[in-house]
Order: structure tokens, then C-alpha cells, then sequence
């Protein structure tokens, strides 16, 4: 799954959207796209019956109203999206988005049929301290809450903050590890079936390391998924 971040144009993502559509067909897994609410109608178009699908980087925890500037998931439903991110951690750190909000917002999407894909991960300093585990269960608690029938139709990105957009991947041991805890959880709470994406500076070199350990199901991809050719080596590996 791409994450486009806050990048693109009409005619960038246009080249951009063709490329990705022309190799998807020789991923043997699913491809997705999170593009920009601007550019989602443009995805859309540009992807509606090929193998590619498409989603939005955050939603409104609200259904409708007075919200200026936010976006409800019935809108993401209207424009096709099958997905969206709730929780990233560029939304955490600069927008304030507590765990609590998080969960809200994907119990919102998955009442309009969007598949919420929910970020977890710990900063560098959390690492240190030797708090990963706890971090970590903090962020999943009021998902985990959710109970097991809303868990079976979401996704968990595992991303350690100082991965991303850093260059600084997880080795796949350290990614394993954090992903076995989840399992672990999700497990627990009768969703151990729940496909968990890690993200953080994947790259074609690095992905077959990481999808080749037992609980990393995908990737969540930021900078690598601007590269068409990129991108779709880690999708094929
Ligand atoms: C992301 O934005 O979710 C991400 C993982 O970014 P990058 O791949 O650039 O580290």
C-alpha cells in the first residue's frame, strides 16, 4: 500500500497512476494507493477496473456537519476508496490525534464499508527507554476495544517512527518482533487473522527481507511509492 503523503500534481500523478496501473498486474498481492482528497476522484478514474485500488490518508470521526476542512468516510465511500489511514503517525505528532480518536475513526469507516488501515508505532526515544511493548499496547488498546468482528475488517500498519521517511528501516528481526506482539493481541481478542503491514523506509532492496518473516503480512510504503518501477518491485516481491 502506497502512501502519497502530502505530494503530487494532475500531471505528475497521472504518469505516476499509469505506471503503477500497467505493472500491478504482476503483483501476486494487492496493490493500493493513498493519494490526497484532491487527487482521490483522479484515482478513481484512472484506476476503476484494474487491479489497483485506492483510499485517503484520514477521515472525519464525524458523519456530517459543521467541520470545516474535514472529510467523512461516507465522501471517501462515494468516491470508491476502499481504505484509508487512521492514526499515522505524522497525524499523531502534528495533528494531536490520541488513540482514542484513532479508534473513533476507524469504527467511522468501517461503518461506511472503508477498510480503516490503523498506524501504531514508537518514536526513537520510546525505543530507548525500552517501552516499545507498552507504547505500542497503548496505541492498540481502544482498537483492540473495538471487539473481534470490527478487527477481522481492518489492517494494522506497524511503523517505528524513526523509520520513517528516515532512510532507518527496521531490521526484519526488529519488525518481527513487534509484529508477534500484535499478533499476539489481535490473537487475544479472537482477531489473529488480522493482516499487519509494516512501514518505514521500504524500499525493492529491503521488502523481501521483511515479507519473508512470519507475521508481516504487507507493507505500507511513503517515498517508495512516488517511484512507479519502485514501487512495483516491492509490490512484486
Ligand atoms: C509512511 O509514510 O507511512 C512511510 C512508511 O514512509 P516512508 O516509506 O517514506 O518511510
Amino acid at each position: 500500500m502506497g502512501n502519497w503523503k502530502m505530494h503530487g500534481s494532475l500531471a505528475a500523478n497521472a504518469d505516476l497512476l499509469a505506471g503503477i496501473k500497467a505493472g500491478a498486474a504482476r503483483a501476486t498481492g494487492e496493490v493500493a494507493l493513498c493519494v490526497p482528497f484532491p487527487y482521490l476522484e483522479q484515482a478513481r478514474s484512472a484506476l476503476s477496473g484494474s487491479a489497483v485500488t485506492w483510499g485517503a490518508q484520514d477521515v472525519s470521526v464525524h458523519a456530517q456537519g459543521a467541520y470545516t476542512g474535514e472529510v467523512s468516510a461516507s465522501m471517501l465511500a462515494d468516491l470508491a476508496c476502499s481504505w484509508v489511514l487512521c492514526g499515522h503517525s505524522e497525524r499523531r505528532a502534528m495533528h494531536g490525534e490520541s488513540s482514542d480518536v484513532v479508534a473513533a475513526k476507524a469504527a467511522t469507516a468501517l461503518a461506511a464499508g472503508l477498510t480503516p488501515v490503523v498506524c501504531v508505532g514508537e518514536t526513537l526515544s520510546d525505543r530507548e527507554a525500552d517501552d516499545v511493548e507498552r507504547v505500542i499496547g497503548d496505541q492498540l488498546n481502544p482498537v483492540l476495544a473495538l471487539g473481534a468482528e470490527a478487527l477481522s475488517r481492518l489492517v494494522i500498519a506497524y511503523e517505528p517512527v524513526w523509520a520513517i521517511g528516515t532512510g532507518r528501516t527496521a531490521t526484519p528481526e526488529q519488525a518481527q518482533t513487534v509484529h508477534a506482539l500484535i499478533r499476539r493481541s489481535l490473537t487475544e481478542h479472537g482477531a489473529g487473522q488480522v493482516r499487519i503491514l509494516y512501514g518505514g523506509s521500504v524500499k525493492a532492496s529491503n521488502a523481501a527481507s521483511l515479507f519473508a518473516q512470519a507475521d508481516i503480512d504487507g507493507a505500507l510504503v511513503g517515498g517508495a511509492s512516488l517511484v512507479a518501477e519502485e514501487f512495483l518491485n516491492i509490490a512484486a516481491a
